[in-house]
């Protein structure tokens, strides 16, 4: 028995994650309602640094330009220490690679970030409903019926807690939060222009009066975000007159036109679950930590990128196991992620330099579902490459204009590479259902056929990045990771991982 719903998804919270999943969902075709309690988008700076992996999401999106031009390089550190200003260098500049063609963090603001999603969203065809919170909700087996601030009642197949740390969803839903907050540590973050003080570098004071000062300028504007962090025993006065104050003390600078001020307390916490039903928690509803490694914003966007193609499959018909594999695949991220931040928070405390280093960890470029339910180990991998791996960029060319493969792996669907002549014949063997997801297959040659589904890996880029040996399907996932490497046995073997995240095969199924 099915039940007819008003809409086939309820996101409430416009911040990144929401209006990551909702363009997703939307780009799939699904009835989507995003709703947020603030009266307009958020104003601050809070989250400023946009790692590869998630550029990575926003060029699949179509806004990386966007982000490119609103943002900027990260600066050198400048350490202040009495008299002398020390360049310090906090983040490894690395060399773009055919594999990783955005290797570098991008600083920009929060709400550019925010503001960019929101543009897509209105091209996409939704108007974000601001004003609107989520009072309440009930669920049954057939989905969840929630009521909003307006009285209106909403129901939908599934509800969105995108509602960020203090998630009123998380609450309703008893889902438990666990970890600690610790009340005593504050730290002030303001948004404000400062006088003589150059935009090329981070500016920290570590030890002034005590305390740790910081101040990043923020790319494409004259603002800096300011970091003063408190002492124990300390109130913290938002009143501006006395921000600016204090910060000429600590400093000697002048901080004044302040356009947003928060005071943060360093939560650490992890939901217990991330789905009870139909209710699904993504973002800072699921799991807070420290800024210390800026990491909060990128991982809700990539909770919701996990999300939306598994919702958009189920949707269509595809078995709701699939939908498990989420908190399957993301709360282990968020648990190291949790532990990274945690590492170098600790050691900010500590005034040790090593905890500004940023690596390869926190650009979440190897960020691995091997091992999860949809990625066994006991699958075939190639020589660089397991299942459940991020699917990585190479040169090739296609049709279209296509000169990379991220040119073809762009868009809502699944992407079937075939290396080999036999991996090439059995292509025609396969099948995929017409509902959900597209599966697009190519055939990777190393001459020049002129065939729309062939891309010409004439340098060997594509194969050796891929570290293929042997003729080899490789099936990649609508959020760029490895779904499967199939190496024989090829019809069993692409049947047994379609079955698991595809609609059923109808009579009107088609051959790949
Ligand atoms: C000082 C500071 C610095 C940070 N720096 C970084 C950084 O450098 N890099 C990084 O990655 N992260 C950073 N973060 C974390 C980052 O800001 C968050 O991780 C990010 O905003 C989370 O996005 P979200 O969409 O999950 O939640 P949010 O951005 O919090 O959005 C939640 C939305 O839900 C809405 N909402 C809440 N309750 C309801 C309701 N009942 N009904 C309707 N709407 C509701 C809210 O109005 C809000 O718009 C920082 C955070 C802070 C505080």
């Amino acid at each position: 028995m099915t039940k007819q719903h008003d809409i086939d998804v309820l996101i409430v919270g416009a911040g990144p994650s929401g209006s990551t999943l909702a363009a997703d969902l939307l780009r799939r075709g699904l009835r989507v309602r995003l709703v947020d309690k603030a009266p307009h988008a958020f104003k601050g700076s809070r989250a400023k640094g946009l790692q590869p992996r998630t550029q990575e999401v926003f060029e699949d999106l179509g806004v990386l330009g966007e982000a490119f031009a609103e943002g900027g390089p990260y600066p050198l550190a400048g350490f202040h220490l009495g008299p002398i200003t020390i360049p310090w260098r906090m983040q490894k500049q690395s060399k773009v690679m055919p594999a990783v063609p955005y290797p570098n963090i991008l600083l920009i603001a929060q709400h550019r970030t925010d503001a960019i999603l929101h543009r897509l969203l209105v091209r996409l065809g939704l108007r974000i409903e601001f004003d609107t919170a989520l009072v309440s909700f009930e669920q049954d087996a057939y989905g969840v019926t929630a009521t909003l601030s307006s009285g209106e009642t909403v129901t939908s197949r599934y509800l969105i807690g995108a509602d960020g740390g203090s998630s009123t969803i998380r609450k309703a839903a008893g889902i438990r939060f666990v970890g600690e907050t610790d009340n005593s540590d504050r730290t002030l973050i303001i948004d404000g222009t400062i006088d003589e003080l150059s935009r090329n570098r981070w500016h920290m004071w570590p030890r002034t009066y005590g305390k740790s000062v910081g101040a990043c300028p923020l790319p494409n504007s004259n603002q800096f975000q300011v970091m003063i962090r408190l002492n124990a025993d300390e109130s913290s006065d938002l009143d501006e007159a006395a921000m600016a104050d204090q910060f000429k003390t600590l400093t000697g600078y002048h901080l004044h036109d302040i356009t947003w001020t928060s005071v943060f307390r360093p939560n650490v916490r992890l939901v217990e679950n991330y789905r009870v039903g139909g209710v699904f928690l993504i973002g800072d509803a699921a799991h807070v930590h420290t800024p210390a490694g800026a990491q909060g914003l990128n991982t809700g966007v990539q909770d919701a990128y996990n999300l939306g193609w598994k919702l958009g499959q189920v949707i269509a018909g595809a078995p709701d196991c699939l939908l498990d594999s989420y908190q399957a695949e993301r709360q282990p991220i968020a648990a190291r992620v949790l532990g990274k931040s945690s590492e170098l928070y600790s050691g900010l405390d500590k005034h040790r330099l090593s905890s500004l280093k940023r690596g390869d960890e926190e650009r979440q470029l190897l960020i691995s579902y091997y091992a999860g339910p949809l990625a066994h180990i006991d699958t075939p991998a190639t020589k660089t490459l397991k299942a459940g791996d991020r699917a990585p960029d190479a040169t090739c060319t296609g049709s279209d204009g296509v000169q990379r493969l991220f040119d073809v792996l762009q868009g809502p669907h699944f992407t079937l590479l075939a290396f080999g002549t036999n991996a090439s014949l059995a292509l025609s063997e396969l099948t995929w259902p017409t509902s959900g997801a597209q599966l697009r297959s190519y055939s990777v040659v190393t001459g020049n056929q002129a065939d729309e589904n062939c891309l010409h890996d004439t340098t060997g880029k594509l194969a050796s990045i891929y570290g293929i040996s042997c003729d080899t399907l490789v099936l990649i996932r609508p959020d760029g990771y490895i779904g499967s490497i199939i190496t024989t046995d090829w019809l069993t073997a692409f049947d047994n991982i379609a079955k698991m995240i595809t609609p059923p095969l109808t009579s009107t199924a088609h051959m790949v």
